[in-house]
């Protein structure tokens, strides 16, 4: 690599690493850290917490702490990851969709399904949600659920501070087979609609994003993974993740370990037994509590904990 190439590849990954900001497709796009803090507010003078909202917002403590000068490293991290070793796999779900088009074409040829192509389309829209946000409950479940998976999961966990950054503090390890599963999941179901569809399937969206998406980005997706204590009804929260629930997640009490593994639909965890709502739990602390802490409070160590634990981790029982 020559000079000129390194600083092509610097500037790939700052473009990478902006894009969180300016792109609708990302939960930390401008316009939705602004509809979030709006929410913030009024959660803010409905609680009548006391002081002034701006410094309860950008509280230091949340933002300057050592846990999210970690998040925010690793962010720059995995974006060399996405440049360096995902980049080539973006195309691949369109190989993916493209030849499962054709395998379902050369078996029944062109089907009518007696659908109109918008009912095709909105019911794509949906399912491509529904089915993406499947896929990451299942990885998530196992990522929590078997011992060596949980290795690396631990660093998303290690965070004693929530920020909406700490959204993208993963393990590359994680990032990578994160984006394998969407890769896998959007491709086959894009590649069935386009077969059902005759080759003329869309999206609907708003900002370029599915639709389902910007709702749910837009109406504080943020807060998830932040200190503001968001909470729907109980019975929503059996349909959809709270902000809050998500917070219960990464609770630091050994009660709440392994709760609400879904992402934005809470039904999948109604099902396999491991939903919590907001109204059964009271304070929580973050983190992975005290005796493990120490082990990922640098961005080095928890880049490097992970590895060191594998070999303890692969002889360990499922939990
Ligand atoms: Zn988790
Ligand atoms: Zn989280």
């Amino acid at each position: 690599m020559d000079f000129s190439e390194f600083i092509g590849l610097l500037q790939e990954i700052f473009k990478v690493a902006l894009s969180y900001f300016v792109s609708p497709s990302k939960r930390v796009f401008w316009l939705y850290l602004i509809t979030s803090a709006i929410i913030a507010f009024v959660i803010f003078k409905a609680s009548k917490t006391k002081g002034n909202f701006i410094n309860y917002l950008f509280n230091r403590k949340v933002w300057l702490s050592t846990s999210a000068i970690t998040d925010y490293l690793l962010i720059l991290f995995n974006a060399i990851v996405k440049v360096v070793v995902l980049a080539p796999f973006f195309g691949f779900a369109l190989y993916i969709a493209k030849s499962t088009e054709h395998f379902f074409v050369s078996k029944y040829g062109i089907v009518d399904t007696g659908f109109t192509n918008f009912q095709l389309i909105l019911i794509y829209t949906i399912l491509i949600v529904v089915l993406n946000d499947f896929i990451t409950f299942i990885l998530h479940y196992l990522m929590h659920k078997i011992p060596f998976l949980w290795e690396f999961h631990k660093v998303h966990h290690s965070a004693r501070r929530l920020n909406p950054f700490t959204q993208y503090r993963i393990h590359p390890i994680e990032l990578i087979i994160n984006n394998l599963g969407e890769v896998f999941s959007k491709g086959i179901l894009t590649g069935l609609f386009l077969f059902l569809a005759a080759g003329k399937i869309s999206i609907i969206t708003f900002l370029g994003v599915n639709i389902l998406n910007f709702l749910f980005y837009f109406f504080g997706a943020n807060l998830r993974h932040s200190h503001v204590k968001f909470k729907y009804f109980n019975f929503l929260e059996h349909i959809l993740i709270s902000p809050f629930q998500h917070q219960i997640h990464h609770s630091n009490n050994p009660a709440h370990y392994d709760t609400n593994l879904g992402s934005r639909f809470a039904f999948w965890d109604w099902m396999f037994g491991t939903l919590l709502t907001s109204k059964n739990v009271d304070k929580i602390g973050f983190g992975l509590g005290r005796e493990e802490d120490n082990a990922y409070n640098t961005f080095s160590k928890n880049l490097i904990t992970p590895f060191k634990n594998l070999p303890k981790a692969f002889f360990k029982k499922n939990t």
